[in-house]
């Protein structure tokens, strides 16, 4: 049950401090919070079974949540706030959620959105300023208001510990969003296994309880890949940044202490190059990388500046936490510019997670780093299905594993490569090119920010690669200096001369996803609309 997280750093450290904006409390205040929520929820009418929605930036208040909706029962929908409107509306429709707590900032989605949810009954404020917003919705009220009117005591229940705790949509990049849930049981195990993992890795802990932990993957994005439920269970001091803007992560990483964050490779890249970087010493932070291939300049420019860097692989479906960076004791103590090309890769499956990578006849891939297949998985906590979506469940489940739609390759030491998705590779002349390994030789170029790669149809080749430049702040680059830049690759075997772009288009910006991946469906949309 999720609630006996909580129990360890009560007893061990209470006085710890969870700190968001000018907001700093313990970890006794912590439980007390918790308690009151579940009251001011319990009061509103929720019960077991029932969905409360939460729609904030990443605060001490949606980890209040974290733990009160699902501990009295309920499931706590994760919004994914930078969805468009109407996929917003179609979650919140699907998921059926009864009460919403929603921050000042995300008010004119719902007020547009409230005739179309019909099972919506309240709404509670979250307000970062002094006096709440202005609303047209009918609120119970503001929710500091509302836990300062009620009671620190609550007497949490024993259910099933197969209850469904949380809920939220994938990204939908075909399609509407599809709903994943999880039990209690499923986070507890992620919860464990994660902390563990974290622990004991390669004589450096990544998380342990003197550590100091800020979330850069937004809590609505596949449980802030589970981290927040670690870093309480160990009693870690926690910052919640609120919004993320690169120069105010930085400066809460300096001025708080943090020494573990996570985020998607686009948020670090941000992150190194934003001005508040420039002069800081970034070498105390532990950095976990996942949700997208790190490319190899981002690497580099992370071991560079000391931080330590790894990598991991999950997914919405699985809750997330699959494989981890993972080096040999030799290969640990090589010097960092050794370390590059290791800690990119994808890792090895973390503990209770059996992971194979099959090809198109059903077998196992050879260990050899150059044959590839999808990447199937089982796992105590991995998502039973898609909420209300039956024959999807069925597809993602075929034969008893759960198809992540990756392709990937395993070297002689079981070290897992994705290569690519199956939607983004590029087929070109019968042959197969990965999106993922141009974009890292590209990125190996100095003068480049930031790189996308996708496939364009051809009517000679099928498909033919075509990729997105920007450059680095103040620097100047064209399409012939990176075609020539691709050649050495060729010339030393990495990639095949037809693998070089005609196409290479330098570019303000690459378009984003909702949760700062780079977002190849919009980006061939767009190319697509040009012609
Ligand atoms: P979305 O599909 O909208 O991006 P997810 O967060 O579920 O939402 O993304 C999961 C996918 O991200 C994986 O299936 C995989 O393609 C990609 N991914 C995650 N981690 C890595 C990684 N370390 N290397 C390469 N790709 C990754």
């Amino acid at each position: 049950m999720i609630k006996s997280l909580l129990l360890s750093a009560k007893r061990y450290a209470p006085e710890r401090e969870i700190v968001c904006g000018n907001r700093r409390y313990d970890y006794r205040e912590l439980n007390a919070r918790i308690a009151r929520l579940a009251n001011v929820l319990t009061e509103a009418g929720i019960g077991a079974g029932d969905t409360v929605a939460v729609m904030d930036w990443d605060s001490h208040r949606y980890l209040e949540a974290y733990f009160a909706v699902p501990m009295i029962g309920a499931v706590l929908h994760h919004v994914n706030v930078r969805l468009s409107v109407d996929q917003i509306g179609y979650t919140m429709a699907h998921a059926e959620d009864r009460l919403v707590l929603v921050n000042d900032d995300f008010l004119p989605i719902v007020e547009e959105l409230a005739d179309r949810l019909p099972t919506v009954e309240s709404y509670i404020q979250l307000s970062d300023a002094a006096e709440a917003a202005n609303t047209s919705l009918k609120t119970l009220g503001e929710y500091e208001a509302l836990l300062a009117s009620t009671s620190t005591d609550y007497l949490f229940p024993d259910f099933d510990e197969n209850s469904v705790a949380t809920t939220f949509y994938t990204t939908g990049t075909t399609g509407n969003p599809k709903g994943v849930y999880f039990s209690h049981r499923q986070l507890v195990l992620h919860t464990l296994n994660m902390a563990t993992t974290l622990a004991a890795y390669e004589g450096v802990s990544l998380l342990r309880s003197e550590d100091v932990y800020m979330p850069m993957t937004p809590m609505f994005h596949v449980h802030a890949w589970g981290v927040p439920y670690v870093a309480t269970m160990l009693g870690v001091k926690q910052v919640y940044p609120g919004r993320y803007e690169p120069n105010r992560l930085v400066r809460l990483y300096r001025d708080e202490g943090v020494t573990f964050s996570h985020g998607v490779p686009t948020v670090l890249q941000m992150l190194l190059n934003c001005d508040e970087a420039k002069d800081t010493d970034l070498g105390r932070w532990k950095l976990l990388t996942g949700g997208a291939a790190p490319t190899e300049g981002l690497v580099r420019q992370m071991v560079e500046r000391g931080i330590r860097f790894y990598t991991g692989y999950g997914m919405s479906e699985t809750c997330p936490l699959l494989s981890l960076t993972h080096l040999t004791p030799e290969q640990a103590a090589l010097p960092p510019a050794g370390q590059v090309a290791l800690r990119m890769r994808t890792g090895v499956p973390i503990s209770l997670v059996d992971l194979r990578v099959v090809d198109e006849t059903g077998c196992e891939v050879p260990l050899d780093d150059s044959c590839v297949g999808e990447v199937q998985v089982r796992a105590p906590w991995l998502t039973q299905g898609y909420f209300r979506e039956p024959e999807k469940g069925a597809e993602l489940w075929q034969g008893g594993w759960l198809h992540t739609g990756d392709v990937a390759s395993v070297d002689a030491h079981g070290v897992l490569q994705i290569r690519d998705r199956i939607k983004d590779v590029i087929k070109t002349g019968g042959e197969w090119i990965s999106s993922l390994l141009l974009e890292s030789l590209i990125s190996r170029h100095p003068a480049v920010a930031n790189v996308a790669v996708v496939g364009v149809p051809d009517p000679r080749w099928d498909e033919r690669p075509l990729a997105l430049v920007v450059p680095v702040e103040g620097q100047e680059i064209d399409s012939g200096t990176l075609k020539q830049h691709l050649m050495q690759y060729v010339d030393n075997g990495e990639i095949n001369k037809w693998a070089i772009p005609q196409q290479i288009r330098i570019v303000d910006s690459i378009p984003v996803t909702s949760v700062g991946k780079v977002n190849k469906k919009q980006i061939r949309e767009q190319l697509a609309a040009q012609g």
